[in-house]
């Protein structure tokens, strides 16, 4: 069943220097209890599309065009007010900056009480204090933080990287959304911490039924997490499908690229060089096919027109290689 449908959407924002298009008629679902890994360069539009599903996009952004529909609402219709209580229940999302995420002046207990709080208001029920608390501390296992007693009683300045991942997972489980939106949780831990927190999210997954949006620019973490990947270059959605499909038959010239530049689970390795150049300016972004000036299959055709995103399979791609 889908849970979030994104159909042909586009985001610019309005700059001194004029229009930057960071995103360009993307698509795609996630259907409950499956998650969809983003993958891409920085500057690819990674967390405007996170920004653009939950509407938290600045003000300076401008959805242009596309419908996001989630839970059968289409949420660019709803007022700020309705927005706002979707995104306490159906929708939480973690930023980029953990740290940023918790409010540094309360203890993380009064936090966590208070997401209990907000779940307990919208069921209709009294809130409890000592059951919240018995379910905190239950959360906080699943989460696997250690010592739970002494961390709740902690400001956020009080706990390292990793505890703060799990603090804002075990959150985001207290709230039980639908969705749960994930922009670059683990870049900022050491890699094994990383691997911990990956797995604790695929856990939580299968055992909560809730569905992940999860975004990175390691295409390695991407198709640990993922059961589908979507890579994007430059806001154009280059290649989606499901996650073995992609890592191991890459169709379009950038994710192969992505992929050469880990050796281990690379068919590509050695006929395809890392990728030279660098993201294109959004503000005047390459005519075509956005990639073709990195592109080693380059043709006549791919400066002059966008490639339509083909299906190949059980897997759209949009590259001029393909299809028509
Ligand atoms: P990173 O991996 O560095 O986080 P990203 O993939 O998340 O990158 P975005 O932050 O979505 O990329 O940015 C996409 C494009 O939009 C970039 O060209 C960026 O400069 C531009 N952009 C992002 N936020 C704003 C903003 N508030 N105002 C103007 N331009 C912005
Ligand atoms: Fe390369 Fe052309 Fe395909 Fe773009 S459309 S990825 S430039 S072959
Ligand atoms: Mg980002």
């Amino acid at each position: 069943m889908v849970l979030l449908e994104v159909k042909d959407l586009s985001v610019v924002y309005r700059t001194p220097f004029g229009i930057v298009n960071a995103l360009n008629d993307v698509t795609f679902s996630i259907d409950k209890g499956e998650s969809l890994a983003v993958v891409g360069e920085s500057g690819s539009g990674k967390s405007t599309l996170a920004l653009a599903v939950a509407r938290l996009l600045p003000p300076n952004a401008r959805y242009v065009s596309g419908s996001i529909v989630f839970d059968g609402i289409d949420i660019l219709r709803l007022s700020s007010d309705e927005m706002r209580k979707i995104r306490g229940t159906g929708i939480f999302m973690v930023f980029q900056e953990p740290a940023t995420s918790l409010n540094p002046v309360f203890k993380v207990k009064d936090q966590l009480m208070e997401a209990v709080r907000i779940r307990y208001e919208r069921e209709g029920n009294t809130f409890d204090e000592s059951k919240a608390i018995n379910e905190i501390m239950s959360v906080l296992k699943d989460v696997r933080i250690p010592d739970p007693e002494l961390i709740i009683e902690r400001y956020p300045h009080q706990l390292s990287g990793g505890q703060i991942q799990r603090v804002m997972i075990a959150m985001g489980l207290l709230m039980r959304p639908k969705l749960y939106i994930a922009d670059e949780p683990t870049s900022a831990l050491d890699v094994t911490v990383q691997a911990q927190i990956l797995k604790l999210l695929k856990d939580l997954k299968n055992e909560y039924g809730i569905s992940i949006l999860f975004i990175t620019h390691d295409i390695a973490v991407a198709s640990i997490i993922g059961d589908s990947i979507m890579v994007l270059y430059a806001g154009q959605l280059m290649e989606l499908g499901p996650a073995k499909n992609v890592i191991y038959e890459p169709r379009h010239p950038y994710t192969q690229a992505l992929l050469s530049s880990i050796p281990k689970i690379s068919k590509f390795e050695g006929r395809l060089p890392i990728i030279g150049g660098s993201v294109p300016n959004l503000l005047n972004p390459p005519p075509g096919c956005r990639f073709h000036p990195r592109c080693p299959h380059r043709m006549d055709v791919c400066d002059k027109v966008v490639p339509n995103l083909v299906k190949v399979n059980n897997v759209h791609v949009r590259c001029h290689l393909y299809g028509q």
